[in-house]
């Protein structure tokens, strides 16, 4: 039997605020779109949570035995500077000022996220499209919403007409911000504006000479807007409804609203059942930004080439880190936290480590089936890792009191133990055992010096003091000292 079928899962629904008991669409099967990086950059530390926060949903899902179609975009044109409707596009002032194609800037940044998120062990989506590689649906989509009178052509740009379309639909209803409110809150600095409305937004730009992303429209020539890539891709793959969306919080507004309003002028269906938001990374309690500084790449955080922390941090204790706030609470990055995630990190691998090696007793003074479900009840309440963490840790000084003969562990239940921290430590957090290659090549060490010792012991019985004191000398150059007692010899590393 499939494990969702024992699992109920709730999650934190951002439209209705409230927790919501999961119920996909077709039984078995889930639709999940994650708005994805615009690529004109290196992957922001804080946009990795984000993505990290969605690994964990996706593994999840796919443990309890969901088949998951997991789609996540890759935004290459039309995410213009400030989210504004009259910035830059941001990948097209990058080519212009390194001098090169957009496409280029595209392919260098959507690399790097790749290799940074197979660094943390995420699984990639099932499927990845790009904005520009559906400029054609998104045309259609435009045409669609044209047609049925909620949007409109002014000097060859399309605009959402967002007071129609609030007529009969309820504009900002993810971010519960009101029309008059809105209102109020747009600066029209431009007042040669040729939107109706303040609030509409544009569908499709038309492009300056001098603008060098551009395509042929029924509108002229041309780039699409930021919103309309994830309402044409979303439903393009998953279906006129789907299971669940997700993005940062600061992409509820205009952002989702935005894609709400598009689905449903085109498909007069409310497209998404469960909108997650993950919340925001701070760094030593401030606001990350590249502008004062307060800004750490994760490649960074790897090579310990920064000035923020005091050591290098592997990717998967920065991961772990990360699981031990839950995905809708603000979480502080700094080096303290980081340090004291890697120590509970090791204890929490060498715990797991120490199981096979636990001696059997007739009883447990555990209940480990209880333990187990409890480690269940953590996720299947909109995926608390945290709590998740916590119970992992009520096994690993379990495991400790066994280890130390203060508590005792049946057979069955040592196997329940291992197999339930290796489907959650490995499958659920994606976490890697990064002691494994160290401890293989500590082993692959100690049988080395053993080896040069007990040659050392034939060249001294032999008397060929020459070759011992050679084999002495050399390895203590190295760092390794060689220590002659009584029971033979043995080595220490300096
Ligand atoms: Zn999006």
């Amino acid at each position: 039997m499939k494990l969702y079928k024992e699992q109920e899962i709730y999650i934190y629904n951002s439209i209705s605020k409230e927790k919501e008991k999961f119920e996909p669409i077709t039984e078995g099967y889930v639709g999940m779109y994650v708005c994805g990086p615009t690529v004109y950059s290196n992957v922001h530390l804080g946009n990795c949570r984000t993505f990290l926060s969605f690994d964990l949903v996706f593994r999840y899902l796919k443990h309890l035995g969901y088949k998951v179609r997991y789609v996540r975009n890759i935004t290459d044109v039309g995410h213009l500077e400030d989210d504004a409707e009259d910035g830059e596009d941001r990948i097209a002032k990058r080519a212009r000022l390194e001098k090169i194609e957009p496409m280029e800037v595209a392919q260098i940044y959507t690399v790097d996220f790749r290799d940074i998120m197979s660094k943390f062990n995420a699984l990639p989506p099932s499927i990845e499209p790009t904005a520009t590689g559906h400029i054609l649906e998104q045309i259609e989509a435009i045409q669609k919403i044209i047609d049925r009178g909620f949007a409109y052509e002014v000097n060859g740009s399309v605009y959402f007409d967002v007071l129609k379309f609030s007529e009969t639909h309820e504009y900002g209803k993810l971010s519960g911000r009101r029309l008059e409110d809105m209102e109020a809150n747009t600066r029209d600095l431009d007042k040669q504006s040729e939107k109706k409305n303040p609030q509409d937004f544009a569908l499709w730009k038309v492009a300056e000479p001098q603008h060098i992303m551009r395509w042929n429209s029924p509108w002229g020539v041309g780039f699409p807007g930021w919103h309309l890539e994830c309402t044409v891709m979303s439903t393009k793959y998953l279906g006129e409804q789907f299971d669940i969306h997700g993005g940062g919080m600061d992409l509820k507004f205009p952002h989702h609203d935005c894609e709400i309003a598009q689905a449903e002028s085109c498909n007069e269906v409310s497209p998404v059942n469960y909108w997650m938001h993950s919340n925001m990374l701070t760094l030593n309690g401030k606001k990350m930004a590249k502008s004062t500084g307060n800004n750490i790449l994760p490649t960074e955080i790897f090579s310990g080439d920064n000035k923020i922390l005091s050591k290098a941090f592997s990717p998967s204790v920065t991961k772990f880190f990360m699981y031990q706030a839950h995905y809708r609470s603000v979480l502080d990055f700094s080096d303290e936290a980081l340090l004291a995630s890697e120590k509970g990190y090791r204890r929490l691998m060498q715990a797991y480590d120490l199981v096979d090696k636990l001696p059997i007793g007739n009883t447990s003074d555990m209940d480990i089936a209880a333990w187990r479900q409890s480690c269940y009840d953590a996720m299947n309440d909109d995926f608390n890792s945290p709590i998740l963490i916590a119970q992992l840790f009520e096994a690993v000084s379990y495991i400790q009191r066994v280890h130390n003969g203060t508590a005792i562990c049946t057979e069955s239940d040592k196997e329940i133990l291992k197999e339930t921290l290796k489907a959650f430590m490995f499958d659920v957090l994606g976490l890697i055992d990064e002691q494994e290659g160290q401890s293989g090549n500590s082993e692959m060490l100690s049988g080395t010096v053993n080896l040069l010792i007990d040659i050392r012991n034939d060249a001294r019985a032999e008397r060929n003091f020459d070759t011992s004191d050679k084999i002495r000398d050399e390895l203590a150059a190295l760092g390794i000292q060689l220590n002659d007692g009584k029971d033979g010899t043995g080595y220490e590393i300096k």
